[in-house]
């Protein structure tokens, strides 16, 4: 892996590509600073090592010019957040964007307008690619979020550098990943939930190779329980997918991977706050009822799981957790991941609505790394070789 800790920056200007692909309110208010805080140190090792700092990144899906999405709506927050003055440019390619790279002084950092202004970047276009590269001498990417997507500013651009490096959250995204399918202390536990099974069967296969035990939460475990035979009632269930869960169950045993399941489950007769609701067996969930979260005896069944496990990867609310009333499962995990962690077990959250989860109960800053790249994470997961990852090997 290229880093960036000792390179001398005296005389260079680095591009590089960040992921501030952040969230902002009708008021043009950037609610959520954790992508830009995320790249800071990237920066100001660049910045402290003598170099000048060019910022590409990408804001939400523009079709063309969309001056809501672009980057001088979220100046401001940069600048705070890096403590001084970001120049912006509103071009991002082209004579006056080099000019105005070319003008920079060691120490100081510009943003570029958003990248997919041009519909070349997401084609993945070479010489879109090329004119981004002469906006610097070295190229760093630190944009995990994006790194598997073979886009003009993530991947193409990395050609036409002789020096290109991970930034520092790449390291640590690519660290933490290797933890869990690598190098980390067994026994390993990978803890699997949300409601979409077709998005991460393919990940639980992948996650056997590399865990000793693998727990199945939220609505993906419906489609396990009626592959078994068991009645879901109202239950959210891919029925496509019953088979191949079945194989997986086989998968694990002969390869002597526990799984687990959970045993209880609260049922409510509508997905409302305000539904009745019960605590019932998983298999015996009646018509007209839903399964929406853990129950006690799964709950209580987890923690020794949990607080015995030396790495462990989080992908996935275990309930319905945006609903206070099928909060209750998700909101233990992350009691017991914090224990274990503060045991010093190695615990890696991440995908969209488990860094929500996170976030909303507080654990954010007690697990020990929180992923700022869902998609990027899952297909790493899976063993896959991000083109962002492979185009800075050189
Ligand atoms: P995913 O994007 O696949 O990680 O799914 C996350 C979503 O799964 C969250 O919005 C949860 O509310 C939802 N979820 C978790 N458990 C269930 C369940 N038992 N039934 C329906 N949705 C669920």
């Amino acid at each position: 892996m290229n880093k960036i800790d000792n390179i001398n920056f005296k005389g260079e200007r680095a591009v590089i590509r960040v992921d501030y692909n952040v969230p902002i309110d009708e008021n043009n208010k950037v609610t959520d600073l954790t992508r830009i805080k995320s790249s800071k140190e990237t920066i100001q090792m660049v910045l402290k090592n003598g170099g000048s700092v060019v910022l590409l990144t990408h804001i939400g899906r523009p079709k063309g010019i969309d001056r809501r999405l672009s980057c001088s709506v979220i100046l401001n927050s940069v600048s705070k957040v890096m403590g001084q003055n970001v120049i912006f440019c509103d071009e991002t390619v082209g004579d006056l964007a080099e000019d105005a790279a070319a003008k920079l002084k060691p120490g100081q950092i510009m943003l570029m307008e958003n990248v997919r202004f041009f519909k070349e970047e997401t084609k993945g276009d070479l010489a879109f690619a090329k004119s981004l590269s002469k906006l610097g001498t070295v190229f760093i990417n630190d944009a995990f979020g994006t790194a598997h997507r073979a886009h003009s500013s993530t991947t193409l651009i990395a050609k036409f550098f002789k020096q290109k490096y991970y930034g520092k959250l790449l390291e640590k995204e690519v660290n933490s990943i290797n933890k869990v399918i690598e190098d980390g202390k067994k026994p390993k536990l990978a803890i699997l939930g949300g409601a979409k099974i077709s998005s991460k069967i393919t990940i639980i296969e992948s996650l056997m190779r590399s865990v000793d035990d693998i727990l199945i939460g939220g609505g993906m475990a419906y489609t396990f329980i009626k592959a078994q035979g068991g009645l879901i009632g109202d239950s959210i269930c891919e029925l496509d997918f019953c088979d191949y869960a079945l194989e997986l169950i086989k998968k694990s045993k002969s390869i002597g991977v526990r799984m687990h399941l959970p045993t209880d489950v609260v049922i409510a007769n509508s997905f409302s706050n305000n539904a009745k609701t019960h605590v019932s067996k998983i298999e015996c969930i009646p018509k007209g009822w839903q399964g929406l979260d853990f129950g006690p005896e799964s709950i209580q069944k987890i923690k020794p799981l949990i607080l015995n496990s030396k790495t462990i990867l989080w992908n996935g609310p275990l309930g319905v957790f945006e609903l206070d009333a099928f909060s209750k499962g998700t909101i233990a995990l992350g009691e017991f991941i914090t224990k274990a962690t503060s045991n010093g077990t190695f615990s890696l959250v991440g995908g969209g609505d488990s860094v929500a989860a996170v976030k909303k109960f507080g654990f954010f800053n007690k697990m020990s790394y929180v992923s700022t790249g869902g998609g990027a994470m899952l297909e790493s997961l899976e063993g896959k070789v991000l083109p962002g990852l492979k185009a800075l090997q050189k």
